[in-house]
């Protein structure tokens, strides 16, 4: 395990993540969850806490719950319990927000990660249900504030970490991986800039051996650059802080990207000041085991254990497998194309250059990608059976992205744009051996000097028989020939 002193100091940080769960309506409302609306248009009478209405609970959100609980391998709680967390904000017109807190649903469970060549496992401590709260609006008004109630009610999963990281790079780490796995197993939409993918950060310091230290606690990082930023600074304010003598007092910070420091925003409350008591309202949560055991069927493969599947079935590098695995629409794209033409290395190539350079220049995501999986597939044979290079394939790419599909299959496709544009590789040996004996005739220089020993001279006179042949020579068999030639011209000499 990796632990990073700064300035003989121990980092320890621990994590509280709110999770936007993706369902249609809120959690305890038939309200819409849908985001950009005109305010207070997604806020029934529940939202808006009218006397005499009633929450019920949204099934949808506590299938989520599930779900996450079994991603970390956490025990489910079969009966948990809503609490209520008391306090005064104009945004949180029940003046309390729904939330769990003695018995949450999801308890204990684990995260685990690549931190360079090391894996890091970090302990949740538990991971409750909870509503959102509204949004105070401060432009616009005059001076004065509106209140947009289209987020309350929102359904949120808070996921609490032990304090267990000792870096800001570990923290990251940590937070990417989260945030992987709730947007693969579907139960979020990880739209960080929409706040749906929220992360507090709970930073001390202390000398090593020592007894934790008094933490911080960021609010809302909502990106990852900032997440770093904010913890590497907050890090050394607090050991400067203790240095010059001062105590660190516990508090809630917000980190200002514009001046890349963190602020002081209040004193952290105690978990005895918001007064929390079981919500007389709603009833305790029950999960069967039943359901369960129906959520665990149809759970998908997670992307630590296919990452490992694509190392031992198509022996792709562990880096390879990872960057394949970032999300599951490319993780399916890679294998849907490997089925197809057996080259799982070459697919990776393609996946991770031209379609992804193409991809992010367009902004669009992989499942809406123009190439199919089955055109690149067949796009990646050809260039195996030596039908194009992998320059001339570029150039077909480009011409099968733009090109509308068309309806015949789609080997049809790839080698009707490989013969029209002529990129088809240049094979025929003997025109070959002619474009080769043209270039050596004219670059003596450079045949002299790989036969004095200089094997790099080689590779000069495969390009120039390349350029001549306008990249549709096969570069191996090219190569292959020139080295025989010049052997068998020197023999004969
Ligand atoms: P609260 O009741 O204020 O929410 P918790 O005990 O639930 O406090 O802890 C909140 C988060 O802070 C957890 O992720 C926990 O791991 C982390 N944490 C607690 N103590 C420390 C500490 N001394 N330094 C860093 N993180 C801490
Ligand atoms: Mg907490």
């Amino acid at each position: 395990m990796t632990t990073d002193f700064i300035h003989g100091y121990e980092v320890v940080i621990g994590f509280e993540t709110h999770a936007q769960l993706a369902t249609q309506s809120k959690i305890f409302s038939r309200s819409s969850t849908a985001f950009g609306a005109a305010p207070n248009t997604q806020a029934c009478a529940v939202d808006m806490a009218l006397p005499g209405t009633l929450p019920v609970m949204n099934k949808e959100a506590v299938q989520c719950a599930i779900k996450f609980g079994l991603a970390v391998g956490a025990h489910i709680a079969l009966r948990s319990i809503f609490a209520r967390k008391n306090y005064f904000y104009p945004d949180l017109p029940k003046g309390y927000q729904i939330s769990q807190f003695e018995i949450p649903v999801v308890q204990g469970g684990l995260v685990t990660f690549d931190l360079g060549d090391e894996n890091k496992t970090v302990r949740l401590v538990r991971a409750h249900l909870e509503e959102d709260a509204g949004k105070s609006l401060h432009e616009n008004f005059m001076g004065q504030t509106g209140i947009d109630l289209n987020r309350a009610g929102t359904p949120l999963l808070e996921i609490v970490t032990e304090p267990d990281m000792r870096s800001s790079r570990e923290a990251v780490a940590y937070a990417r991986e989260l945030h992987r796995l709730v947007v693969w197993m579907g139960i979020c939409d990880g739209n960080m800039q929409e706040g749906n993918f929220r992360c507090d950060a709970n930073v001390s310091v202390r000398q090593p051996g020592a007894l934790l230290g008094t933490r911080r606690e960021i609010k809302n990082l909502n990106s990852f650059k900032f997440m770093q930023q904010a913890i590497d600074f907050e890090i050394r304010w607090q050991i400067q802080e203790i240095e010059e003598g001062r105590a660190v007092q516990q508090a809630t910070v917000l980190f200002n990207p514009d001046t890349g420091e963190t602020r002081a925003m209040r004193t952290k409350e105690d978990a005895a000041d918001y007064r929390y008591f079981p919500d007389p309202d709603l009833p305790p949560l029950v999960i069967t085991p039943e359901w369960i055991d129906r959520v665990r069927v149809e759970m998908p493969e997670l992307p630590r254990v296919m990452a490992a599947r694509f190392v031992a079935d198509y022996a792709l590098s562990e880096m390879d497998a990872q960057a394949l695995t970032q999300n599951r629409d490319v993780a399916s794209y890679f294998e849907a194309a490997t089925r197809i033409c057996g080259q799982p290395k070459l697919v990776g190539n393609w996946i991770m250059g031209e379609v992804s350079r193409r991809l992010n220049l367009e902004g669009v995501t992989i499942d809406k990608a123009p190439v199919k999986p089955d055109v690149l597939a067949w796009l990646v044979r050809r260039i195996h059976d030596g039908i194009v290079s992998n320059n001339s394939a570029k150039v077909a790419f480009d011409h099968l992205w733009k090109s509308a599909a068309v309806s015949t299959s789609y080997s049809e496709q790839v080698d009707g744009v490989i013969e029209s544009l002529g990129l088809k590789q240049t094979n025929d040996t003997q025109a070959l051996e002619t474009m080769i004996d043209c270039v050596i005739a004219a670059h003596p220089k450079n045949v002299a000097q790989y036969r004095a020993g200089n094997a790099k001279a080689l590779n000069a006179l495969v390009g120039h028989i390349m350029k001549n042949s306008q990249g549709k020579a096969n570069p191996q068999q090219v190569n292959e020939m020139l080295r025989q030639k010049l052997v068998r011209t020197a023999d004969e000499i």
